[in-house]
Parts: structure tokens; sequence; C-alpha cells
């Protein structure tokens, strides 16, 4: 494809990144389960892909301790192995994996520039973007003060922590569930506080759940403050029954909260369609509202949110933005657009038949 234009967004010197050509055929941006898969399709599709990984490496699965449902694992594996092992079969292909955090992207213009907090800027002809999504805080005093004094959003991280120490979960989804079983290797007691009488999570964890002798659950009780002892780490958290309405207070010496995540969409607003929550709105092939632009994962996905429906969308986004590139190639670019709602007609036109 015969692309001229000025890749420097000041108009001055070109960007230098070596070994990559001017002009990326395709960026994915974010490196969970959803940006190596796209990875690894691109690259066999002989896109070259580079996928920028993003501060959180790995994306959440890497903070998991086991996974049991993903297809081909069935004595489970390690969130971290997981990842180590799809950015292996990416790379292995050719998709070149940098360390590196996408600080923005100027979507009006095309091909896109990427810029990096390394200090790069990339020109790019189609995009990937699957940077997840990040832990709901539950926004109560005491929480900001006492993060890593013993409250903590990752039990894999954290739960060694807490070794024949007693620990609250915030929560009644699977992320509770799971978290608070994997708690009870460590923990003497693990109370979840559920601000209902029913558990939102699937059946086979709360059978689990209900069975282990180490889980009790504290029902129609939402958290309102978390207290600090005189050692400054977490000594107990107040409460309020969410019938009764009655105040209380639970001892503990840390607090587990997993209420639920928030897409990591700062890079993408006032640029790209979202909805109400803040996932990028995708049609079903992946498209976000700008052409040549593909989402998969969480930053997307409101609804099923596995390891294994990451990976789905991750393939989907590869495989339609190699089709969109050879349909550009065939076509020929359609030429620059200035704002990223009124794409060109051409370029329409090649996204309604890809
Ligand atoms: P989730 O399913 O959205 O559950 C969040 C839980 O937090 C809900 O029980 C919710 O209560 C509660 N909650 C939300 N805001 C709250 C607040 N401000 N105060 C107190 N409680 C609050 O989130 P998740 O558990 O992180 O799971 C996210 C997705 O990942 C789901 O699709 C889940 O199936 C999936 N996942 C799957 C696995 C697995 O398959 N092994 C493991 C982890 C996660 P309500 O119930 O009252 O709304």
């Amino acid at each position: 494809m015969d692309l001229q234009f000025n890749v420097s967004a000041s108009g001055s010197e070109e960007p230098v990144n070596e070994g990559r050509p001017d002009v990326e055929n395709v960026i994915i941006i974010g490196s969970g389960p959803a940006g190596l898969t796209a990875g690894l399709y691109a690259a066999r599709a002989t896109l070259n892909p580079l996928l920028l990984t993003g501060n959180d490496y790995g994306g959440q699965v890497s903070l998991t301790y086991e996974i049991e449902n993903y297809p081909g694992f069935p004595e489970g594996i390690s969130g971290p192995e997981l990842v180590e092992k799809m950015k292996e079969q990416a790379e292995k292909f050719g998709t070149q994996v940098e360390y590196d955090h996408v600080t923005e992207l100027v979507l009006d213009q095309h091909p896109f520039l990427v810029r990096t907090a390394s200090g790069k800027e990339y020109a790019t002809k189609s995009l990937i973007l699957c940077t997840g999504a990040r832990p709901r805080y539950l926004e109560v005093p005491g929480e900001k003060e006492l993060t890593g004094r013993g409250v903590s959003y990752c039990a894999t991280c954290d739960g060694f922590f807490f070794r024949d120490q007693e620990v609250i979960v915030v929560g009644g989804g699977d992320s509770a569930l799971e978290e608070g079983l994997f708690l009870t290797k460590f923990a003497k007691r693990v109370r979840i506080v559920h601000r209902r009488d029913k558990l939102r999570a699937s059946k086979i964890l709360q059978e689990r759940a209900f069975a282990n002798p180490k889980i009790e659950f504290v029902w129609n009780t939402v958290v309102t403050a978390i207290n600090p002892g005189e050692d400054g780490k977490v000594a107990s958290v107040s409460t309020r029954n969410t019938v009764t309405g009655e105040e209380g207070e639970l001892k503990t010496d840390g607090v587990f909260i997993f209420i639920g995540h928030i897409p990591n969409n700062d890079l993408f607003v006032g640029k790209l369609d979202m909805d109400e929550d803040g996932h990028l709105i995708v049609d079903r092939k992946m498209r976000t509202n700008v052409p040549g632009v593909f989402a998969a994962g969480e930053i997307m996905d409101k609804v099923f949110k596995q390891v294994a429906t990451s990976v789905g969308q991750g393939t989907s986004a590869a495989m339609q933005t190699e089709r969109f590139l050879a349909d550009m190639e065939a076509e020929g670019y359609p030429g620059v657009h200035v704002d990223p709602r009124e794409a060109p007609v051409e370029l329409c036109r090649l996204m309604e038949t890809a």
C-alpha cells in the first residue's frame, strides 16, 4: 500500500521506531487474553503486528491464581502462566511485544497516531483496542488511605499476608466467591459481606463457598467505612444493614473488595462511542464507530468477561482487521478524514463490505 503522509503530529521530525515500518499495519493496545490473541491471529495473517502492553502486563488474568474454565487445561492453569503461553505463541508467529504504555491516540486522521509513555510515536493503518478493565472501588472513608495496609483488590497478590488472620470480602459475584475461596488457603476466617441476600455468582462457586467451613456470609450488609487500628493498618469495617438500617462494626485484619470492574477507556473519551458504563460500542464484527479501529475484551464486553470470550473477541477483531486492510489494499486508501464520526464515504463503504 502506498501511503503518503507526514507521521509527525508536530509536522517536524519523523518518529524513529527501530526495526518497525514507517506505518504499522496494526497496533494492538493491551496485553490481556484479547490483545495477545489478536496478536497471534494478526501475526499469522502476516500483518507484522505491534502490541503495546500497557502498564498492567497480562491484564486482570495475570492476577488470577487459578483458571479452571479455560478450555484445554483440564487441571487448571495459573493466570500468569496462561499469559506467558499466549505471549510466547503470539511472538512465535511474529508479534512484536513492546512494554510501553499508550498515552494518546489521534484518531481524527489516517493513518492514526499512537503516542506512548516512552516518548515514541507510531503511525498505524488500524488499531485493535484491548485495554480491559480495572477493579471498581467501594468509595468509602478509609479505603484509599488503607490500600496496601489491609485493603486489597487482589487475593492472589496479597492473600499470603493474611496467614491465620481474619479477612472480609466485599461482593457477591464470581470474583468475590472465587477470591474468597482462594483466601481460605491462608486466612482462618473469611467473611463475605454482600449487600443482598442472594448471590450473583455461578452455582458451582456458591456450592463450594457454602461447603467451605472457613467461609461465612454476612447478608444484606454494606461496608460504610474502613477503620485503622493504632498501627495504621485495617482493624475493622463499619457496616449498615440494607434491610433494617442497623449500623454495626466487624473486626478484621483485611478487606478484599470485588464489586465489579470499570472499563479502561481514558484514551477513548470523546473519540469513540461508548455505552453509559463506559464500554466501547462495537458491532458484531468488533468495529467501533471509527473505521479501522476495532475493540475486543472487557473494554467492549460488559456481559461475558471470561478469558475464553475475550480470546474469541480478540480473534474476531484480528480477522476483521485483516479484511479491512486487504480491502484498503485492493481498493486504494480513501484519504485523510478529519472527523472520525464523519469518516469518508469510501472508507465507510469498505467497512460495510468487510
Ligand atoms: P459482578 O458479577 O458485577 O459482581 C459484582 C458484585 O459486587 C455483585 O454481587 C454486586 O452486588 C456487588 N456490588 C457492586 N457494587 C457494589 C457496591 N458499591 N457495594 C457493595 N457491593 C457491590 O463482578 P465480578 O464478580 O467481578 O464478575 C465480573 C464478570 O467476570 C462476571 O461476568 C463474572 O461471571 C466473571 N467472572 C467469572 C469468573 C469465573 O467464571 N470463574 C471469575 C471471576 C469473574 P449485586 O449482586 O447486588 O449487584
